[in-house]
């Protein structure tokens, strides 16, 4: 049976890759996609663990074998996922969470039509500005890059089967925990598993 594939996405400093991180640990067959990006670790990211950073050359040899299922540009720098990373994953039974942006999002969309998408919304932008800050990763110029299409990001969440508000963080990740563990237990994946169990289940008229 294959896994699900999970798009998770969200204007910058809202917590997905928190939420994100906290699910791959609770979720035994969780697994985090881990994308190709041409911009440069930030202080404590390790590669082939965060991302696999690469040059822009390698990205657009990667483009030119057409190794992406999806990639954009996002915030100046150019964020890609590999088919066969993510095929490796989803034919082994586990599912995979694509934390990739709204552009991505709308790729994937239409070529894998049993993604389940979620949007994580911020409590305001003012607390994304706080959280960025916080952070203490990336330059207050770069912030403010990430902020000024944030209000434009949101506008694509009606596009996703789930939105949850990160403003308490573990409210939030009771909800997306819910998500998922719905999504797991959906009849047409619920019946392709116990059919090794049962046989086939038949239909109730
Ligand atoms: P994103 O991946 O959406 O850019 P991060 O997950 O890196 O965001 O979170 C940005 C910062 O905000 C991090 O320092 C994280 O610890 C913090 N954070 C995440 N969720 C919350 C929350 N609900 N309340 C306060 N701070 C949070
Ligand atoms: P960050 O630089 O903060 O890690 O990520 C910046 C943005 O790029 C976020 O919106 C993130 O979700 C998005 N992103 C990360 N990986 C991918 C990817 O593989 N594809 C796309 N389209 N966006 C991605």
């Amino acid at each position: 049976m294959g896994g699900i594939p999970f798009i998770v996405s969200a204007p910058s400093g809202a917590g997905k890759t928190t939420l994100c991180k906290k699910a791959v640990d609770f979720f035994p067959d969780l697994r985090h996609s881990i994308s190709y990006t041409t911009r440069r670790p930030r202080a404590g990211e390790v590669n082939g663990v965060d991302y696999w950073f690469i040059e822009d050359r390698v990205f657009d040899e990667m483009i030119a074998r057409d190794e992406f299922l999806e990639y954009a540009g996002v915030y100046g720098k150019r964020y890609g996922t590999s088919k066969k990373d993510l095929d490796n994953l989803l034919s082994e039974g586990l599912s995979v969470i694509l934390e990739i942006d709204v552009q991505g999002a709308d790729q994937i969309r239409e070529r894998l039509p049993g993604a389940v998408g979620v949007f994580v919304l911020p409590p305001s932008i003012e607390a994304c500005r706080v959280r960025l800050k916080q952070r203490g990763k990336d330059s207050p110029e770069e912030i403010e890059k990430r902020l000024n299409i944030a209000v434009e990001e949101i506008r694509k969440a009606a596009l996703y089967d789930y939105i949850i508000i990160n403003d308490d963080l573990e409210a939030a990740f009771e909800h997306f925990k819910s998500v998922i563990a719905a999504e797991k237990a959906r009849t047409p994946r619920m019946l392709e598993k116990i059919a090794g169990l049962f046989g086939a289940v038949t239909e109730i008229k």
